[in-house]
């Protein structure tokens, strides 16, 4: 008899033509192969200040950094840590330590040390570069040296300068491998906590590559212009598609350390922006300002909007305000890279180019047609190598014929539009920013007082999602919030499947439904 015919996978793909892309070069060298085109222009200028930094200085101040690391016993394949404010040292700690054949995980300052400790830990960093104000966060964490960007260093902690000042030529040669992994940045996925993403040389140089190579009409990174780094770069959005995008097209990178409104409009002004990286949260603040006519920022020419939805509403009203730029929404995930260069008001990406996208129908794994909506796979050379240490999660999520199961439910238009309609994994986005509720949730249960914890998204103007919890109480319990959760719903059980998996959905639905407000 005979087999019976294989179906064909309903693939889609970018309609700009795939283009050579030279990912067996390390990042560093790729991002700064055309650099003596660009060697004398401003490269990074930092906001606070006005300090630029050519192009030829930041390569230089990278190799001396690579030189520094080295003399502090960094070797090939070590971890750094790196946890900073938007700032010219990020830019150098991480290239430093790419020079080095090093990798850097990034975190957000804010974390608690728990939190701290818990990603160095995990990610195994044997240094640490940060500020004096954060340095009292490590305390504790063990057989870690502690790089300090301010002055005076805390005690026993090293300057920065020591390595800005270490000789680059005295440092043997490294040769990364396209495969050795040179970001180290951490997401929950679609399950769980937090997990490291290792993604490698090659994996962000062909990112990179698709969005900024090559003929492309939607370009949108030149040499002339002058790109906004004010989302924080320890979030993968700015690193990849604000900082190496800007490297590689020779863009000037204007860093901004913290955000806010009217210094943010003031410094689009005096530095002639012209593309303007946002999310949601950001272009609401922007569009709500009241002094927003007050500031001229005609020379913006691109607007991306990513990490969270921007509705039709928003989006209309940031036209209204800056009618010169064109507005795009970018679709992206830590571990798949992003879909960027959408014009279509409500959609959210299109394919990259050098990759393919299908959408699963999640109940029997077939791929379905446009305008069907289904769960987003993501294949090509830019996503993940896997979870630092966790192949089970690493094999939940890429399956054995390389597709990344985004757990975005989605669909493509007939112009290949993508369109996000739902998500089918945990993850609540708060401003933008992840939040995995299987954390709070370990945090609500650890409690004696609480019996059982559900953590869920719930819709928010301002933030998007912020965390609600569903939490049973145990008989006698007194307890009556929880600062770190926006708000806490009492209730006698949580909806569980039969195999203990909590309803996640019938929680949302409920919310949906006016629960809240009841
Ligand atoms: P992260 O790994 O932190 O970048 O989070 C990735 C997730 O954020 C995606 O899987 C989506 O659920 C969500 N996301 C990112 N960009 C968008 C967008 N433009 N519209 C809707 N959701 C988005």
């Amino acid at each position: 008899s005979m087999a019976a015919p294989v179906e064909k996978e309903i693939i889609f793909r970018s309609k700009l033509p795939d283009i050579e892309i030279p990912n067996h070069l390390p990042l560093h060298s790729y991002c700064f192969q055309n650099i003596a085109a660009v060697a004398d222009r401003p490269c990074i200028i930092y906001g606070p200040t006005g300090r630029i930094y050519t192009y030829a200085e930041v390569a230089l101040t990278a190799r001396r950094v690579a030189a520094g690391l080295h003399n502090l016993g960094i070797r090939q394949g070590d971890v750094i840590m790196v946890l900073l404010p938007n700032s010219p040292e990020f830019v150098f700690s991480f290239l430093g330590a790419s020079f080095r054949g090093a990798a850097t995980t990034t975190a957000n300052p804010f974390y608690t040390p728990a939190e701290i400790h818990k990603q160095a830990i995990a990610a195994g960093a044997r240094l640490v570069v940060t500020q004096s104000c954060y340095v009292e966060k490590f305390k504790g964490l063990e057989g870690v040296k502690i790089v300090c960007t301010d002055s005076p260093a805390p005690e026993g902690c090293i300057l920065f300068s020591e390595l800005t000042s270490a000789d680059e030529t005295a440092v043997p040669p490294v040769d990364p491998q396209p495969d050795d992994v040179v970001a180290l940045p951490f997401s929950s996925g679609t399950t769980g906590l937090p997990k490291g993403v290792m993604l490698t040389h090659r994996g962000l140089v062909t990112s990179v590559a698709q969005q900024v190579d090559g003929e492309n009409p939607n370009l949108w990174f030149r040499s002339e212009d002058v790109v906004l780094c004010v989302l924080p770069l320890f979030h993968i959005y700015s690193l990849n598609s604000v900082l190496l995008c800007g490297l590689r097209a020779g863009s000037a990178i204007l860093i901004m350390p913290k955000f806010e409104v009217v210094a943010m409009m003031d410094l689009v002004q005096r530095h002639r922006v012209t593309i303007a990286p946002f999310v949601p949260p950001i272009v609401l603040a922007l569009v709500k300002s009241p002094m927003i006519d007050c500031y001229d920022l005609s020379s913006i020419r691109t607007i991306m909007s990513g990490a969270a939805p921007m509705g039709k509403e928003l989006e209309d009203a940031l036209k209204a305000k800056i009618p010169t730029a064109t507005i795009g929404q970018g679709y992206g995930m830590t571990e798949a890279g992003p879909e960027p260069y959408t014009v279509k008001s409500g959609a959210c990406g299109t394919v990259v180019r050098n990759a393919e996208l299908k959408i699963v129908d999640p109940d029997s794994g077939d791929s379905l047609p446009r305008h069907s909506a289904g769960e987003i796979c993501i294949r090509g050379a830019q996503i993940m190598k896997g979870y630092l240490n966790d192949p089970e999660a690493t094999a939940r999520t890429v399956d054995e014929e390389g597709w990344l199961h985004t757990g975005d439910v989605g669909l493509v238009d007939d112009d290949d539009e993508i369109f996000i309609v739902d998500r089918l994994k945990e993850l609540i986005k708060y401003k933008g920013f992840q939040v995995a509720p299987a954390e709070l949730e370990a945090m609500l249960v650890a409690h004696q007082e609480v019996a059982d914890a559900a953590v869920v998204p719930m819709k928010d103007e301002a933030a998007g999602e912020i965390p609600v919890a569903f939490v049973v109480r145990f008989d006698g319990s007194s307890i009556s919030e929880e600062e770190r959760i926006h708000k806490v719903f009492f209730v006698k059980t949580i909806p569980k499947a039969p195999s203990g998996k909590i309803l996640r959905k019938d929680l949302r639905a409920m919310l949906a439904d006016g629960f809240a407000a009841t």
